[in-house]
Protein backbone atom coordinates (compact mmCIF):
# COMPACT_ATOMS: atom_id res chain seq x y z
CA UNK A 1 0.00 0.00 0.00
CA UNK A 2 3.02 2.02 0.29
CA UNK A 3 4.27 4.36 -2.85
CA UNK A 4 7.40 3.54 -4.33
CA UNK A 5 8.44 6.97 -3.81
CA UNK A 6 7.88 6.84 0.30
CA UNK A 7 9.50 3.81 0.38
CA UNK A 8 12.47 5.58 -1.43
CA UNK A 9 13.11 8.26 1.24
CA UNK A 10 15.25 8.62 3.93
CA UNK A 11 13.76 11.22 6.54
CA UNK A 12 15.75 13.59 8.79
CA UNK A 13 15.65 12.33 12.44
CA UNK A 14 14.60 14.69 14.80
CA UNK A 15 16.03 14.77 18.08
CA UNK A 16 15.09 13.10 20.95
CA UNK A 17 11.93 14.66 22.74
CA UNK A 18 12.16 12.49 25.75
CA UNK A 19 8.52 12.09 27.60
CA UNK A 20 9.76 9.75 30.18
CA UNK A 21 12.93 10.61 32.50
CA UNK A 22 13.81 14.13 33.33
CA UNK A 23 16.73 15.21 31.46
CA UNK A 24 18.86 17.78 31.22
CA UNK A 25 18.10 18.59 27.89
CA UNK A 26 20.52 19.94 25.99
CA UNK A 27 20.11 18.40 22.72
CA UNK A 28 17.35 20.16 20.10
CA UNK A 29 18.85 23.79 20.42
CA UNK A 30 15.58 25.10 22.28
CA UNK A 31 16.26 28.62 24.54
CA UNK A 32 16.39 28.04 28.01
CA UNK A 33 14.36 30.70 28.52
CA UNK A 34 10.62 31.58 28.94
CA UNK A 35 9.02 33.52 25.75
CA UNK A 36 8.35 36.91 26.16
CA UNK A 37 5.62 38.57 28.75
CA UNK A 38 3.82 39.24 26.00
CA UNK A 39 3.47 35.86 24.68
CA UNK A 40 2.37 34.89 27.87
CA UNK A 41 -0.31 38.46 27.71
CA UNK A 42 -1.73 37.28 24.38
CA UNK A 43 -1.88 34.02 25.10
CA UNK A 44 -4.44 34.48 28.00
CA UNK A 45 -6.01 37.39 25.99
CA UNK A 46 -6.95 35.12 23.23
CA UNK A 47 -10.54 34.75 22.17
CA UNK A 48 -11.51 31.30 21.45
CA UNK A 49 -14.75 32.29 19.97
CA UNK A 50 -12.31 33.32 16.91
CA UNK A 51 -11.15 29.51 16.47
CA UNK A 52 -14.91 28.97 14.76
CA UNK A 53 -13.42 30.47 11.61
CA UNK A 54 -10.67 29.78 9.83
CA UNK A 55 -7.51 31.38 10.41
CA UNK A 56 -6.25 34.80 7.84
CA UNK A 57 -4.37 32.25 5.17
CA UNK A 58 -1.35 34.33 4.47
CA UNK A 59 -0.93 35.87 7.91
CA UNK A 60 -0.82 39.32 6.99
CA UNK A 61 -0.78 40.96 10.58
CA UNK A 62 1.71 38.55 11.75
CA UNK A 63 4.19 39.00 8.93
CA UNK A 64 3.70 43.22 9.20
CA UNK A 65 4.86 43.01 12.40
CA UNK A 66 7.83 40.45 11.52
CA UNK A 67 8.78 42.85 8.37
CA UNK A 68 8.39 45.81 10.76
CA UNK A 69 11.25 44.26 13.16
CA UNK A 70 13.61 44.16 10.38
CA UNK A 71 12.80 47.29 8.61
CA UNK A 72 10.94 45.52 5.30
CA UNK A 73 7.60 45.85 3.96
CA UNK A 74 5.41 42.94 4.55
CA UNK A 75 5.16 41.69 0.40
CA UNK A 76 8.58 40.87 0.97
CA UNK A 77 8.35 38.20 3.98
CA UNK A 78 6.84 35.05 4.36
CA UNK A 79 5.30 33.15 7.13
CA UNK A 80 5.01 29.37 7.45
CA UNK A 81 4.22 26.45 9.62
CA UNK A 82 8.27 26.51 11.40
CA UNK A 83 10.88 27.41 9.43
CA UNK A 84 11.43 23.85 8.21
CA UNK A 85 8.41 24.07 6.24
CA UNK A 86 9.38 27.42 4.62
CA UNK A 87 12.62 25.62 3.54
CA UNK A 88 10.48 23.07 2.42
CA UNK A 89 8.38 25.42 0.13
CA UNK A 90 11.73 26.91 -0.96
CA UNK A 91 13.65 24.07 -2.33
CA UNK A 92 9.93 23.03 -4.22
CA UNK A 93 9.70 26.72 -5.72
CA UNK A 94 13.52 27.29 -6.55
CA UNK A 95 15.13 24.40 -6.87
CA UNK A 96 15.06 21.58 -9.78
CA UNK A 97 18.10 19.55 -11.15
CA UNK A 98 17.71 20.52 -14.73
CA UNK A 99 20.37 23.23 -14.31
CA UNK A 100 22.80 21.43 -12.14
CA UNK A 101 22.98 20.28 -8.57
CA UNK A 102 21.87 22.40 -5.24
CA UNK A 103 25.19 23.10 -3.60
CA UNK A 104 25.46 22.50 0.15
CA UNK A 105 28.13 22.76 2.14
CA UNK A 106 29.46 19.55 3.29
CA UNK A 107 28.76 19.85 6.83
CA UNK A 108 25.22 21.63 7.16
CA UNK A 109 21.29 21.42 8.57
CA UNK A 110 20.86 17.68 7.57
CA UNK A 111 17.26 18.35 6.96
CA UNK A 112 18.20 19.65 3.49
CA UNK A 113 19.08 16.37 1.97
CA UNK A 114 15.94 15.04 3.34
CA UNK A 115 14.05 18.08 0.85
CA UNK A 116 16.46 17.33 -1.48
CA UNK A 117 15.54 13.79 -1.82
CA UNK A 118 11.92 14.34 -1.43
CA UNK A 119 11.92 16.60 -4.37
CA UNK A 120 13.71 14.75 -6.69
CA UNK A 121 17.05 17.96 -6.47
CA UNK A 122 20.05 16.62 -7.07
CA UNK A 123 22.99 17.94 -4.59
CA UNK A 124 26.63 18.29 -4.48
CA UNK A 125 28.14 19.06 -0.81
CA UNK A 126 31.39 21.98 -0.86
CA UNK A 127 34.03 20.86 1.66
CA UNK A 128 34.62 22.85 4.40
CA UNK A 129 37.87 24.23 5.72
CA UNK A 130 40.18 22.50 7.82
CA UNK A 131 39.30 24.08 10.75
CA UNK A 132 35.30 23.42 9.80
CA UNK A 133 34.46 27.05 8.76
CA UNK A 134 32.41 27.23 5.57
CA UNK A 135 33.92 29.51 2.52
CA UNK A 136 30.85 30.61 0.91
CA UNK A 137 33.44 31.70 -2.29
CA UNK A 138 33.67 27.68 -3.09
CA UNK A 139 30.04 27.94 -4.30
CA UNK A 140 31.30 30.80 -6.79
CA UNK A 141 33.86 27.76 -8.74
CA UNK A 142 31.18 25.20 -9.58
CA UNK A 143 30.31 24.77 -13.32
CA UNK A 144 27.09 24.06 -12.88
CA UNK A 145 24.24 24.56 -10.17
CA UNK A 146 20.55 25.16 -9.60
CA UNK A 147 21.18 27.25 -6.85
CA UNK A 148 22.97 27.14 -3.31
CA UNK A 149 21.66 26.90 0.18
CA UNK A 150 23.49 26.97 3.41
CA UNK A 151 22.80 28.07 7.35
CA UNK A 152 24.76 31.18 8.80
CA UNK A 153 25.89 30.70 11.31
CA UNK A 154 25.98 26.62 9.98
CA UNK A 155 24.46 23.93 12.05
CA UNK A 156 25.95 22.23 13.48
CA UNK A 157 29.25 23.53 13.60
CA UNK A 158 28.04 27.03 14.92
CA UNK A 159 30.63 29.06 12.99
CA UNK A 160 29.24 31.81 11.01
CA UNK A 161 30.12 33.48 8.04
CA UNK A 162 30.46 37.88 7.52
CA UNK A 163 28.23 39.35 5.33
CA UNK A 164 31.04 40.81 3.44
CA UNK A 165 31.50 36.85 2.17
CA UNK A 166 27.91 36.68 1.37
CA UNK A 167 27.72 39.55 -0.43
CA UNK A 168 30.86 38.20 -2.59
CA UNK A 169 28.97 35.57 -3.03
CA UNK A 170 25.51 37.03 -4.40
CA UNK A 171 28.14 39.30 -6.82
CA UNK A 172 29.66 36.96 -8.33
CA UNK A 173 26.80 33.74 -8.31
CA UNK A 174 24.61 33.36 -11.31
CA UNK A 175 21.91 35.92 -10.46
CA UNK A 176 18.82 33.88 -11.82
CA UNK A 177 19.28 31.07 -8.80
CA UNK A 178 18.43 31.56 -5.76
CA UNK A 179 20.65 31.44 -2.77
CA UNK A 180 18.81 29.77 0.44
CA UNK A 181 20.54 31.98 3.85
CA UNK A 182 19.45 29.74 6.50
CA UNK A 183 19.63 32.21 9.78
CA UNK A 184 17.83 30.24 12.63
CA UNK A 185 20.94 31.00 14.66
CA UNK A 186 21.54 34.41 13.79
CA UNK A 187 20.37 36.29 16.64
CA UNK A 188 22.94 34.50 18.97
CA UNK A 189 25.92 36.75 17.45
CA UNK A 190 25.50 35.78 13.70
CA UNK A 191 25.79 38.36 10.92
CA UNK A 192 22.17 39.18 9.01
CA UNK A 193 21.99 39.28 5.55
CA UNK A 194 17.96 39.80 5.64
CA UNK A 195 18.94 43.74 4.92
CA UNK A 196 20.35 42.67 1.34
CA UNK A 197 16.67 41.12 0.24
CA UNK A 198 15.79 44.53 -1.31
CA UNK A 199 18.87 44.79 -3.63
CA UNK A 200 19.70 41.26 -4.45
CA UNK A 201 16.63 39.39 -6.56
CA UNK A 202 17.56 35.85 -5.66
CA UNK A 203 18.74 35.93 -2.12
CA UNK A 204 16.23 34.06 0.40
CA UNK A 205 16.77 34.44 4.20
CA UNK A 206 14.93 32.13 5.99
CA UNK A 207 14.46 32.41 10.02
CA UNK A 208 12.51 30.79 12.88
CA UNK A 209 11.03 31.83 16.17
CA UNK A 210 12.04 28.51 17.46
CA UNK A 211 15.16 29.39 18.66
CA UNK A 212 16.25 32.78 19.66
CA UNK A 213 12.27 33.77 20.68
CA UNK A 214 11.74 30.52 22.57
CA UNK A 215 8.67 29.42 20.50
CA UNK A 216 9.84 25.68 19.16
CA UNK A 217 6.42 24.49 20.44
CA UNK A 218 4.33 26.96 18.39
CA UNK A 219 5.82 26.48 14.71
CA UNK A 220 6.50 29.60 13.84
CA UNK A 221 8.81 30.22 10.44
CA UNK A 222 9.59 33.14 8.21
CA UNK A 223 11.48 33.91 4.71
CA UNK A 224 12.39 37.17 3.47
CA UNK A 225 13.14 37.47 -0.42
CA UNK A 226 11.91 40.13 -2.92
CA UNK A 227 8.49 39.76 -4.32
CA UNK A 228 8.44 36.85 -6.84
CA UNK A 229 10.28 35.06 -4.36
CA UNK A 230 7.78 35.37 -2.02
CA UNK A 231 4.75 35.28 -4.05
CA UNK A 232 6.61 32.06 -5.18
CA UNK A 233 6.20 30.62 -1.65
CA UNK A 234 2.98 31.64 -1.04
CA UNK A 235 1.71 29.59 -4.66
CA UNK A 236 3.24 26.81 -2.93
CA UNK A 237 1.77 27.34 0.10
CA UNK A 238 -1.28 26.98 -1.61
CA UNK A 239 -0.58 23.86 -3.81
CA UNK A 240 -0.05 22.45 0.30
CA UNK A 241 -1.99 23.65 2.69
CA UNK A 242 -3.82 27.54 2.41
CA UNK A 243 -3.60 27.84 6.41
CA UNK A 244 -0.38 26.38 8.08
CA UNK A 245 -0.44 28.93 10.67
CA UNK A 246 -3.20 28.66 13.30
CA UNK A 247 -5.35 31.36 14.63
CA UNK A 248 -3.02 31.05 17.93
CA UNK A 249 -0.04 30.64 16.15
CA UNK A 250 -0.32 34.47 14.56
CA UNK A 251 -1.34 35.68 17.61
CA UNK A 252 1.17 34.69 19.47
CA UNK A 253 4.25 35.37 16.56
CA UNK A 254 2.88 39.11 16.86
CA UNK A 255 3.26 39.28 20.09
CA UNK A 256 6.73 37.55 19.97
CA UNK A 257 7.31 40.03 17.07
CA UNK A 258 7.45 42.97 19.08
CA UNK A 259 9.15 42.04 21.86
CA UNK A 260 12.62 42.33 20.49
CA UNK A 261 14.04 44.10 23.62
CA UNK A 262 13.40 41.06 25.93
CA UNK A 263 14.73 38.47 23.46
CA UNK A 264 17.71 41.04 22.64
CA UNK A 265 18.63 40.80 26.51
CA UNK A 266 18.00 37.41 27.06
CA UNK A 267 19.66 36.08 23.80
CA UNK A 268 22.77 37.89 25.46
CA UNK A 269 22.91 35.85 28.64
CA UNK A 270 22.78 32.77 26.17
CA UNK A 271 25.57 33.77 24.50
CA UNK A 272 27.68 34.86 27.71
CA UNK A 273 26.92 31.47 28.91
CA UNK A 274 28.34 29.84 25.71
CA UNK A 275 31.62 31.58 26.16
CA UNK A 276 31.78 31.15 29.91
CA UNK A 277 30.80 26.77 28.92
CA UNK A 278 33.26 26.84 25.74
CA UNK A 279 36.00 28.46 27.91
CA UNK A 280 35.36 25.78 30.80
CA UNK A 281 34.97 22.81 28.86
CA UNK A 282 38.26 24.01 26.78
CA UNK A 283 40.03 23.93 30.56
CA UNK A 284 38.88 20.54 31.15
CA UNK A 285 40.61 18.83 27.90
CA UNK A 286 37.81 19.63 25.53
CA UNK A 287 37.47 20.38 22.21
CA UNK A 288 35.38 23.12 21.44
CA UNK A 289 34.76 24.88 18.03
CA UNK A 290 34.19 28.83 18.38
CA UNK A 291 30.52 29.29 17.74
CA UNK A 292 27.61 32.48 16.98
CA UNK A 293 24.74 30.29 17.73
CA UNK A 294 23.19 28.83 21.27
CA UNK A 295 25.36 25.41 20.80
CA UNK A 296 28.64 23.85 20.52
CA UNK A 297 30.69 21.26 18.98
CA UNK A 298 32.53 19.28 21.45
CA UNK A 299 34.87 16.76 21.67
CA UNK A 300 37.30 14.93 24.02
CA UNK A 301 40.46 13.30 22.50
CA UNK A 302 40.84 9.24 22.49
CA UNK A 303 36.98 9.66 23.25
CA UNK A 304 33.90 8.82 20.36
CA UNK A 305 31.59 11.07 19.97
CA UNK A 306 29.08 8.18 20.82
CA UNK A 307 30.79 7.62 24.02
CA UNK A 308 30.26 10.74 24.82
CA UNK A 309 26.90 11.29 23.80
CA UNK A 310 25.77 7.78 25.85
CA UNK A 311 28.13 8.51 28.98
CA UNK A 312 26.28 11.93 29.26
CA UNK A 313 22.61 9.91 28.71
CA UNK A 314 23.33 7.72 31.67
CA UNK A 315 24.39 10.24 33.47
CA UNK A 316 20.89 12.37 32.90
CA UNK A 317 22.15 14.74 29.90
CA UNK A 318 20.59 14.78 26.77
CA UNK A 319 23.24 16.17 24.08
CA UNK A 320 23.07 15.37 20.23
CA UNK A 321 25.32 12.99 18.45
CA UNK A 322 25.87 12.92 14.57
CA UNK A 323 26.97 9.26 13.59
CA UNK A 324 28.43 11.12 9.72
CA UNK A 325 31.94 10.63 8.72
CA UNK A 326 34.06 14.02 9.68
CA UNK A 327 32.12 15.17 12.83
CA UNK A 328 31.48 11.98 14.02
CA UNK A 329 33.88 12.63 17.42
CA UNK A 330 31.71 15.25 18.76
CA UNK A 331 28.63 16.05 20.14
CA UNK A 332 26.31 18.78 19.65
CA UNK A 333 25.56 20.75 23.27
CA UNK A 334 22.94 23.21 23.21
CA UNK A 335 23.42 26.01 25.50
CA UNK A 336 21.00 25.80 28.26
CA UNK A 337 20.89 27.83 31.94
CA UNK A 338 24.14 28.44 33.63
CA UNK A 339 23.21 25.90 36.27
CA UNK A 340 22.32 23.44 33.30
CA UNK A 341 25.84 23.89 32.02
CA UNK A 342 27.59 23.76 35.69
CA UNK A 343 25.55 20.59 36.00
CA UNK A 344 26.86 19.48 32.33
CA UNK A 345 30.33 20.60 32.87
CA UNK A 346 30.47 18.39 36.32
CA UNK A 347 29.94 15.59 34.41
CA UNK A 348 32.51 16.42 31.51
CA UNK A 349 35.21 16.75 34.16
CA UNK A 350 34.61 13.41 35.60
CA UNK A 351 34.38 12.07 31.60
CA UNK A 352 38.20 14.09 31.44
CA UNK A 353 39.48 12.54 34.28
CA UNK A 354 38.27 9.03 34.11
CA UNK A 355 40.12 9.06 30.64
CA UNK A 356 43.79 10.17 32.62
CA UNK A 357 46.07 7.76 32.90
C1 LIG B 1 16.13 24.40 14.14
C2 LIG B 1 16.47 24.71 12.72
C3 LIG B 1 15.48 24.94 11.78
C4 LIG B 1 14.03 24.61 12.03
O1 LIG B 1 13.38 25.45 12.81
P1 LIG B 1 11.81 25.40 12.98
O2 LIG B 1 11.43 26.80 12.69
O3 LIG B 1 11.59 24.97 14.38
O4 LIG B 1 11.22 24.44 11.97
C5 LIG B 1 15.85 25.36 10.52
N1 LIG B 1 17.14 25.48 10.17
C6 LIG B 1 18.12 25.23 11.03
C7 LIG B 1 19.54 25.38 10.61
C8 LIG B 1 17.82 24.82 12.33
O5 LIG B 1 18.79 24.49 13.17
Amino acid sequence: MISERLRRLVPYTPGEQPQGREYIKLNTNENPYPPAPEVFAALSGFDPAVLRRYPDPSASRLREAVAAEVGLSRDLVFAGNGSDEVLSFAFFSFFEGGRGPLLLPEFTYSFYPVFCDFYGIPLKRIPLEPDLSFDPRRFVGEPSSCGAAFANPNAPTGIGVARREIELLLERYPRDRVILVDEAYVDFGGESVVGLVESHENLLVVQTFSKSRALAGMRLGFAFGAKPLIAALEAAKDAFNSYPLDAVAQAVGIAAAKASAYYREMNRKVIATRERFSRSARDLGFRVLPSSANFVLASLPARSGRELYSSLKERGILVRHFDIQGIRDFVRVTIGTDAEMDALLAQMRALADDRAP
